[in-house]
């Protein structure tokens, strides 16, 4: 049985492990935390990715714990509502709490598949039959294929492509979310508040018992530690200083969060993704960052594609690794010029383009082309032609070692 390792237990290193073991191979997947990570921002769904859902048997649960958002608002300093835009633009299709969709394919794959918390891969050698890996524990082991699903600032991309910064493009953002109250008593929605350069806003989560607050802010490249929390915080407190609106309060609320996301808003762009036997999956491979609203959908499709493809070969990593980079070519590339697009929007630079934004999705609703934003996301979501691989043998039990 062809063994194969696969570092991050999110949502690309499950999904792929699904997949996998659907097709008679033996995964087993590292994950740096202790346990599957609770928590984080919404992610959606849009397009091609709701058929591998449906494919995968989680479309259900998916929409049993969506978070059923409606339409998000845009407010002035006062609070005075200036626009709003449909539930089609911020949530996409289906939408649901990272942590929750962690949760959901942890369940689906945990009998079938090894998962090993509390670790990482230290160093992989590959030879022509295998791939040596040994583990931060100290532990050696030989695997036929190692897949890298460890997100943005992949250890495996690191470690078999070399240095981060000969892949990653930065968009000149930075991009930080934490779980706050629910002070403003939202109901299912958000509120926006833009000045030249800066979003700040707050959604409600879980049924409306506590809210997400964001914070975007147009930034040249910035010098901090990753593993410090507090420096970072005290980044996002000297940007959105001074600010009104409720940005005090969403800032008192970023000091004691039990949670905190900060980092670049960056995208990942590599002509091909594999290096002989190991290859990356979902944002490790081709992040197009949280602007593009497509990084979910994107790990869930690449990690169907590439099992599709490895099974498709009869196992033959070198054709199926080729097929999956030609496969997903022009779907990264639509997901991160959405990306692009989106942020002239997201984070309007002046005064003026504010302005312009606020009248547009104003007057959206009584435009011939009020469908637009929903339109252009769904053919992003749809960028990509989904092979139904054939002779999927019946799902079986993968004995634990
Ligand atoms: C603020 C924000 C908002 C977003 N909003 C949306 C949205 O609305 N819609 C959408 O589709 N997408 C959104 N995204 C993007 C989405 O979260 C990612 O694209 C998606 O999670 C990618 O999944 P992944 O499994 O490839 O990587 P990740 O989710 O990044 O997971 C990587 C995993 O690898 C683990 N790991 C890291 N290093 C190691 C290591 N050395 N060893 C072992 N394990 C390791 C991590 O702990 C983690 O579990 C958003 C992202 C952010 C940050």
């Amino acid at each position: 049985m062809t063994t194969v390792l696969i570092s991050g237990a999110s949502v690309a290193g499950p999904a792929l492990a699904y997949w996998l073991q659907r097709y008679g191979y033996r995964p087993t997947v590292v994950e740096r935390a202790p346990a599957p990570r609770p928590g984080g921002y919404a992610v959606d769904f849009r397009g091609a990715s709701m058929t591998v859902l449906e494919r995968m048997g989680i479309l259900s649960a998916v929409e049993e714990r969506a978070t059923r958002m409606g339409a998000m608002t845009y407010v002035k300093e006062t609070g005075k509502v200036t626009a709003k835009t449909s539930p089609a633009a911020f949530s996409g299709e289906l939408e649901i709490l990272r942590g929750d969709l962690v949760d959901i394919l942890y369940e689906l794959t945990a009998g079938t598949t090894e998962y090993i918390f509390d670790d990482s891969i230290a160093a992989v050698t590959q030879d022509e039959s295998g791939v040596e890996v040994v583990f931060d524990s100290g532990t050696t082991r030989r695997f036929d294929l190692v897949i890298g699903a460890d997100g943005l600032h992949s250890n495996v991309r690191r470690l078999a492509f070399g240095a981060e910064s000969s892949y990653i493009h930065d968009l000149g953002y930075y991009a930080s979310v934490c779980t706050v109250e629910n002070h403003l008593g939202l109901d299912h929605t958000g509120q926006i508040f833009n000045v030249p350069g800066k979003t700040v806003g707050t959604y409600s989560a879980r049924s409306n018992t506590e809210a997400k607050a964001l914070f975007y802010f147009a930034s040249p490249d910035l010098t901090y530690d990753r593993r410090d929390a507090t420096a970072q915080k005290a980044i996002v407190e000297e940007q959105f200083a001074g600010l009104g609106w409720e940005v005090p309060k969403l800032l008192d609320g970023l000091r004691t969060a039990p949670d905190f996301y900060f980092d670049s808003i960056s995208q990942i762009k590599l002509d091909s993704y594999s290096r002989g036997r190991v290859a990356l999956v979902g944002d490790a491979g081709y992040c197009a960052s949280p602007l593009s609203g497509m990084g979910t959908s994107l790990a869930i499709v690449g990690a169907y594609v590439l099992a599709g493809e490895l099974h498709a070969a009869g196992g033959d990593h070198v054709r199926a690794f080729a097929a999956y980079d030609v496969r997903m070519k022009g779907f990264v590339e639509a997901c991160q010029q959405q990306a692009v697009d989106g942020a002239r929007w997201f984070i309007p630079a002046s005064k003026w383009f504010l302005k312009v934004r606020n009248l547009t999705y104003r007057l959206m609703p009584y435009l011939p082309w009020r469908n637009v934003i929903r339109e252009m996301s769904l053919k992003v979501g749809n960028a990509i032609e989904l092979t139904t691989y054939e002779g999927l043998p019946q799902q079986h039990e993968v004995p634990r070692p």
